[in-house]
């Protein structure tokens, strides 16, 4: 039996890369659909081929987690793309998409672009962004001016830190995704252009998915999270996708604190000190509140 991910898939079938690169064009097992699996592009896969057209999924791998928009298993790293100005920068946005990829367990990067439109105020508010992100935990990089500048930026990062890694790109319209990806590869035609502008509500079309590889990592051609809902995340839960609350959990005197009105709260504390920032605890406040006031989720028949 055969190993490989699954690095694109149109019209039923799955393309599978094994590990020296070959391509091989793939059919699911019918089984797949009796156990209502649908394998995904970045599944990592057993099958069977004694050719390059006609090879067999025979068993998916676990996977360690998996976006519905764009549909890809196993991403290892999301990159937040915003931009300083136009579209202004909102730190709820980008807690937004924090918490998203935090809820999955995927890596998040930050990356500002649109730095020499800031005026010196905004500049040096950015700069304070910069620290109170990095002191979560969170790479914040700031995007280099000049493009030969920002080329050896980027190619650097993925140079040190994504060889292997599957990828995939956030952000907000008019933030510069897709010429931040010509940037590096003038060859590569992702369509994370505007695409995202109807962020929520566009028309969904049957797209195909593929993972086009960059510098020795992979990268999803299409952005992630196209809806901002909270929908897989109960309120619960939600402080363990804020590192700096997460981390301060056993001091809570309560256990299950979620940092709203009990006493002896170490995350209220720390807002109160100033070691947590406001705006963070605030966005928190604001998601569970969303998260509380979400409607009740389609129950299964059979369910009672
Ligand atoms: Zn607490």
């Amino acid at each position: 039996m055969r190993k490989g991910q699954i690095t694109k898939a149109l019209s039923g079938f799955y393309y599978v890369t094994d590990e020296s690169k070959t391509i091989y064009q793939t059919r699911a097992r019918g089984v797949f659909r009796n156990q209502n699996l649908t394998p995904l592009v970045g599944d990592y896969v057993e099958f069977e081929s004694s050719n390059l057209t006609e090879g067999v999924i025979q068993n998916l791998l676990d996977r360690k987690n998996e976006l519905t928009r764009p549909q890809v298993a196993n991403v290892d790293v999301g990159i937040i793309i915003m931009s300083a100005i136009d579209p202004g920068f909102s730190t709820q946005l980008l807690d937004r998409f924090l918490v998203m990829l935090e809820s999955k367990h995927i890596e998040p990067v930050i990356f500002i672009t649109k730095l020499d439109l800031l005026t010196e105020e905004q500049r040096l508010e950015m700069l304070q962004y910069q620290k109170d992100y990095t002191k979560i935990g969170y790479q914040f990089i700031l995007a280099k001016e000049s493009e030969t500048n920002k080329k050896e930026q980027v190619e650097k990062i993925f140079r040190d830190q994504f060889g292997g890694k599957l990828i995939v790109f956030i952000g907000q319209s008019g933030a510069g995704k897709s010429t931040l990806l010509n940037t590096i590869d003038g060859s590569l035609e992702l369509k994370t252009g505007e695409t995202s502008k109807s962020l929520g509500r566009g028309k969904h079309t049957t797209r195909h998915v593929e993972l086009i590889p960059l510098m020795n990592s992979l990268i999803a051609d299409t952005p992630g999270f196209s809806s901002l809902n909270f929908d897989d995340i109960e309120a619960e839960e939600l402080t363990e996708y804020f590192p700096e609350m997460w981390e301060l959990r056993s001091e809570c005197k309560f256990s299950g604190c979620i940092h709203l009105d009990e006493p002896k709260c170490a995350v209220k504390d720390a807002v109160d000190q100033h070691t947590i920032s406001q705006y963070r605890y605030d966005h928190y406040l604001l998601f569970l509140e969303e998260i509380k006031n979400r409607k009740p989720r389609y129950k299964k028949k059979g369910a009672f």
